[in-house]
């Protein structure tokens, strides 16, 4: 009987954790990364700003704010309707505090940020998706922002970049989420009969409603090393078609096997590739027709 008592005072939990002042020397939460890739322990700061495994070369999942900062000139972004009004269109419980809160912890309106901003001097419309931010969902003001994204390219006859991160549609917002498809796709579908430019960058994960319209629509499709893309997860797949898939299914590596993207980029070469893509199509004269 002993021992219950004991474990009881071994597990007690300082309930003032955070306010209490400690003694005891701590190490930092954020300075150890584990790759999930070969498994192995890293000090954060020998991954760099692109937070590459040294070891394998494994991409890790960065902030909308950080791919920008890899990818465009400095102090060149001019942030687009990063205001639009947050709306609960099917009363889910609590959504709109959840927004606020994650609004304050990514730093971000949304789950996409728009802009325009030139990558080593070529002007482009950009568009960054955040993972961080409800597993970058597509909603109501997500398809919005990507809509108008493309119509003002038309305008100002740019070439978009689109770096896609998402779980897919926002369940929180339903049928809404899912018109955004079809909504983005027709803004896509005009930027394209203008003559204008669209590359999307595939990043991990770019799953559901996502990669079913504008991810694959791109007139060049890029992805990074072992992105995840896909439509529905893979056990519900295994589950209807009852066969196991193979290891490397819905792998950017996969994809580009089978013909669905054009090219897998590592992260380090990224806006090296992005600026010859760019160059290469301005020489052609894009929005002439
Ligand atoms: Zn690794």
């Amino acid at each position: 009987m002993g021992l219950f008592n004991k474990k009881k005072n071994y597990i007690r939990i300082n309930p003032n954790r955070d306010s209490a002042p400690t003694t005891k020397p701590t190490v930092p939460d954020d300075m150890w990364a584990k790759c999930p890739n070969c498994k192995r322990t890293l000090y954060k700061k020998e991954m760099g700003a692109e937070k590459v495994c040294p070891h394998c070369g494994y991409s890790f999942r960065i902030s909308a704010w950080e791919r920008l900062a890899l990818t465009i000139d400095e102090k060149s972004l001019i942030d687009w309707n990063n205001d639009l009004p947050q709306k609960n269109p099917i009363d889910f419980p609590d959504y709109l505090t959840k927004i606020e809160k994650t609004r304050e912890t990514t730093g971000l309106d949304e789950a996409v940020l728009t802009g325009k901003a030139t990558i080593n001097g070529e002007t482009v419309a950009i568009g960054v998706m955040d993972a961080n931010f409800i597993m970058g969902s597509m909603g109501t003001v997500v398809g919005e922002k990507i809509t108008r994204l493309f119509e003002q390219a038309v305008s100002e006859k740019l070439p978009v970049v689109l770096f896609t991160a998402s779980g897919g549609a926002r369940m929180q917002e339903g049928i809404f989420s899912l018109m955004q498809m079809a909504k983005i796709s027709a803004a896509v579908k005009r930027h394209s009969n203008a003559g204008l430019l669209y590359i999307t960058v595939l990043t991990d994960p770019t799953t559901g409603g996502v990669t079913a319209s504008f991810a694959m629509e791109g007139d060049i499709i890029l992805a990074e090393p072992q992105t995840l893309v896909g439509f529905a997860g893979r056990r519900v797949i295994e589950q209807t078609i009852r066969q196991q898939l193979p290891d490397d299914f819905q792998k950017a590596e996969f994809l580009l096997q089978h013909g669905f993207i054009d090219q897998i980029v590592p992260r380090l070469e990224l806006r090296e590739r992005l600026t010859q893509l760019l160059a290469l199509h301005q020489q052609k004269g894009w929005g002439e027709k």
